[in-house]
């Protein structure tokens, strides 16, 4: 399974409130900020549509079992719809929304030429054998083709999904087209028109966005402490880059709990999930909890393993001066509240681990263009990318005294209104 899927016995990216509830709040609350017309914050409490499709499948056994699929495309006034394809058993079209809004948040806040979508089909990946996962990603595809493509809407990797499901993907939409389409998909394997630098993407955004951070309270990377919960694609990226740009990575953990140095670990010596799960708590060092690690006294703390892992009851005892959320929705909004209360800035989602989707954006101007970018440029590129975004919503945090999640959001929903504005209601 790829470093992009985040498995847990939990729902990983689940706040406690539904996807949908979470989104129109959000959205709710970026309005309320803005005088913006009411009708295009109606039109955007809504996706602008929701493919549902059975995907009929043989098992290896010579039966057929029958799975459902959804694909919500939320708003492509900016342009196509861009969004992940999960399979898990979880799957339901309200969450398929909500998601999809929050797509469309992020890849306004990034500025990216795209809207927001995402789907999945309602199954457990694990009880499929590699065959019938294929067979079930072709169906699929054939299903919702008529939906998808680069210049309408772009799948990539999500829980349950890699770069393999992508490959498929992409071959069977080609095959149906008459022609190699690789920009139909993003999060493909590099020798059929994936990127460079994709997996790390993620992993390095919430590291640019954390020495943005650190600067802008006036502290230097080498004077700075950094704990890390979760020590996969994102975690682990993280940490390594801040290591190397001077931070001291002082815990790191994964499910099974975390480990503790107050001198400074070295993250590049310890496996990351894709190489080794579950490993660091093999490494030398204070062996804490995942809950200890929340609560330790370090300047900057990263929660990038599951969601809702920051919430009202622990909110008061984190001692970090600084939270960067590499993981899809850490912090519940009750949690929110205390930090914000407290004058802990928390750096949201939508902006720290935005850097996997911009990757996403680079790898389709590749496939667009038949040409594909070194590391040196994805990394390059990403990094001025997460330099701009930053910079937009750091000024919306200094004029309106607003929390650097509600300024985030403030900076998508101007950008989707005045395109809206722009273009206009059809007919
Ligand atoms: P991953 O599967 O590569 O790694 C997850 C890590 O978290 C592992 O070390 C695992 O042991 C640990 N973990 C799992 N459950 C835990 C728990 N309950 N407590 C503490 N640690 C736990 O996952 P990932 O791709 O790094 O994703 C992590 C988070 O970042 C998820 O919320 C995911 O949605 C989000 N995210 C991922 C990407 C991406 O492209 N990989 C992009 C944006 C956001």
């Amino acid at each position: 399974m790829s470093s992009e899927t985040a498995h847990a016995a939990a729902r990983p990216e689940e706040p406690t409130e539904s996807a949908l509830a979470t989104a129109r709040r959000q959205l709710a609350r970026a309005a309320g900020e803005l005088d913006i017309d009411p009708n295009v914050v109606e039109r955007l409490r809504h996706p602008a549509k929701v493919h549902e499709v059975t995907v009929p499948i043989e098992r290896d056994d010579g039966t057929v079992e029958v799975f459902s699929g959804y694909r919500a495309q939320h708003d492509s006034v900016r342009g196509p719809y861009k969004g992940g394809l999960r399979f898990h058993p979880g799957v339901t079209r309200d969450e398929s929304v909500g998601l999809a809004m929050w797509m469309t948040w992020k890849c306004a806040v990034m500025d990216l030429p795209f809207g927001g979508a995402k789907g999945g089909v309602v199954v457990d990946p694990k009880s499929l054998s590699d065959a019938e996962m294929e067979r079930l990603t072709r169906r699929f595809t054939e299903e919702v083709r008529a939906a998808i493509g680069p210049n309408q809407d772009i799948p990539a990797p999500d829980m349950g999904t890699d770069a393999q499901t992508m490959a498929w993907i992409m071959d069977a939409y080609s095959m149906q087209e008459g022609e190699t389409i690789p920009g139909v998909v993003t999060g493909k394997p590099p020798v059929v028109g994936g990127s460079y630098g994709r997996e790390t993407a993620p992993g390095r955004s919430v590291a640019i966005v954390t020495r943005e951070a650190c600067d802008y309270y006036d502290r230097s990377l080498a004077e700075t402490t950094v704990g890390v919960q979760g020590f996969g694609s994102v975690g682990a990226s993280a940490a390594r880059l801040l290591d190397e740009w001077g931070a001291t990575v002082v815990a790191v953990s994964d499910v099974n709990g975390a480990v503790y140095d107050p001198g400074g670990l070295d993250p590049a010596a310890i496996p990351a999930h894709d190489e080794e799960p579950e490993a660091v708590t093999g490494v030398d060092g204070e062996a804490l909890s995942n809950e200890e690690l929340l609560e330790l006294d370090v300047d900057v703390l990263v929660p990038a393993a599951v969601g809702n892992v920051i919430t009202e009851e622990n909110a008061n005892d984190v001692r970090a001066d600084i939270v960067v959320e590499g993981a899809n929705g850490p912090t519940t909004f009750g949690a929110d509240a205390v930090l914000e209360e407290r004058g802990v800035p928390v750096i949201p989602d939508i902006l720290a681990n935005a850097g996997g989707v911009t990757v996403s954006y680079f790898e389709w101007l590749q496939d667009i263009n038949r040409r594909s970018w070194s590391l040196d440029r994805v990394n390059e590129e990403l990094d001025a990318e997460m330099r701009t975004a930053w910079n937009a919503v750091r000024e919306e945090v200094d004029a309106r005294g607003v929390t650097w999640r509600d300024a985030a959001y403030v900076v998508a929903l101007s950008r989707l209104a005045e395109a809206h504005e722009a273009r206009g209601l059809w007919p």
